[in-house]
């Protein structure tokens, strides 16, 4: 019996379900093949990435260790720099800086995303990573502080006044959970909850692109009953002496700018040595496999991932991420096995949003038909999903057709 070493690079999302995908498919297969997985991640932990707007808001534990996610498995702690696809090994540096190799007869690279940062002479603070995020939560706190013994009116409701500049799921939900902190904390330190004002600075015409504009219309009411103005069609131009301004020739005096810009395909893999699309994302076809690179698979935001029934490339989340995951052990066992292997599929239409508190909306289509839920139900399935993508609970996955056929 031989045993192979599959090398899983990056532990977000779509990393931790690829070895969950691969441990099934292997224990499934039953003998013949063995798998030994390693992952491989910058960190010694799995960052529950899209949960960063709870640090802004609150302090609050949203990393979970590989050593805790992963008892059984070996998890090296370094930063790959290079795949050599000749001599099947990972180039990387180690916390210390230090130059190590790992061989490996498979690879799945899952390195994901960076969230887009605006121009350092534009201000704010972007929500980027843990420490922004908790550098966006001390000074919402001390602008509140600061507010509680202001006597200026104007200066009192510049302090608190927060903008969220960039309205995609990341700037709906920071925006959604800042309102409603905020007024939490200011009712704490006796100053009206309703001076809080929370604007959301959206760029496109309405909330919501990816769905039905009706969809986003109940997002803005319910926006807005949390205390949540939405501002669109306007970008915001830049944060400077407690003003921010627009490109519509506004400024709204604010005591914090918050960017929820959007992402970019992790930069580290311009040096990688993998084909890349013209946007900096891995080539795969329809299985996942990286072009020209035989034993090398890619998914998640990193990758460039065509539906080839529609033509309808996947977006940077993590619903779809996992869902490439759940079929990428089948493929890889396929694959060794010289037999066809599944095909991406393109994910449901399908979103979840938290809205502060415990309140949430959902989205979905099923038969032609939209299906909203809102309130402390939508919150319940919203927090669901997020438990389900960092493998906290088990999603109920029925055997796909293709995967049984692989
Ligand atoms: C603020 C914010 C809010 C978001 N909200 C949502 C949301 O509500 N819903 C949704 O679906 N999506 C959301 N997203 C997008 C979602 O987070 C991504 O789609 C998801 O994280 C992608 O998973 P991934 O595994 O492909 O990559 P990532 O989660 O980016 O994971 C990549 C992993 O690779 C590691 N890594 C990177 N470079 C290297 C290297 N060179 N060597 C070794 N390891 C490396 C990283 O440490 C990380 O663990 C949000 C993103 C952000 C930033």
């Amino acid at each position: 019996m031989n045993e192979l070493t599959c090398l899983v690079v990056g532990g977000g999302y779509a990393g931790i379900h690829a070895i969950h995908s691969i441990q099934q498919a292997f224990n499934k297969a039953g003998g013949t093949r063995r798998v030994q997985i390693v992952l491989i991640d910058k960190e010694p932990y799995h960052l529950r990435k899209v949960l960063l707007f709870k640090p802004a808001a609150y302090k609050e534990e949203i990393t979970i260790p590989f050593a805790r996610m992963f008892p059984d498995i070996q998890v090296v702690r370094g930063t790959v720099g290079w795949i050599d696809p000749e001599k099947k090994q990972a180039l990387y540096r180690d916390a210390e800086g230090q130059e190590h190799a790992l061989a490996y007869d498979i690879a799945i690279v899952t390195v994901g995303s960076i969230a887009r940062a605006p121009e350092s002479d534009q201000g704010g603070i972007a929500l980027t990573g843990l420490e922004t995020a908790a550098a966006i939560r001390q000074q919402w706190q001390e602008n509140l502080r600061q507010a509680a013994g202001e006597t200026d009116p104007a200066e009192k409701q510049r302090l608190l006044t927060t903008v969220v500049a960039g309205a995609g799921i990341s700037g709906i939900e920071t925006s959604a959970e800042l309102a409603w902190i905020m007024r939490q904390e200011a009712e704490a330190l006796h100053i009206d909850p309703e001076m809080i004002k929370v604007y959301l600075i959206n760029a496109q015409a309405r909330l919501f692109p990816e769905g039905p504009a009706k969809v986003g219309r109940r997002l803005e009411h319910k926006l807005h009953d949390y205390g949540v103005t939405v501002m669109h069609g306007v970008k915001t131009l830049q944060e400077k002496e407690g003003k921010v301004s627009l490109s519509s020739g506004e400024a709204i005096p604010a005591g914090l700018c918050v960017w929820t810009l959007g992402l970019l395909p992790n930069p580290a893999l311009r040096e990688m040595g993998l084909p890349l699309t013209a946007d900096g994302q891995v080539i795969v076809d329809a299985s996942y496999r990286v072009q020209g690179m035989p034993g090398i698979y890619s998914i998640g935001d990193c990758a460039r991932i065509v539906d080839p029934a529609t033509g309808r490339a996947d977006t940077m989340t993590c619903k779809e991420g996992g869902a490439q995951a759940s079929r990428l052990g089948t493929i890889v066992l396929a694959d060794l096995n010289g037999r066809p292997a599944p095909q991406h599929k393109g994910y449901m239409d399908a979103y979840c949003f938290g809205l502060g508190g415990e309140r949430g909306m959902v989205w979905t289509r099923q038969w032609g038909l939209d299906m909203i839920i809102t309130g402390r139900l939508g919150w319940k399935v919203r927090q669901y999903t997020w438990d389900i993508a960092s493998l906290l609970k088990q999603p109920h996955r029925k055997l796909r057709k293709d995967d049984a056929n692989a």
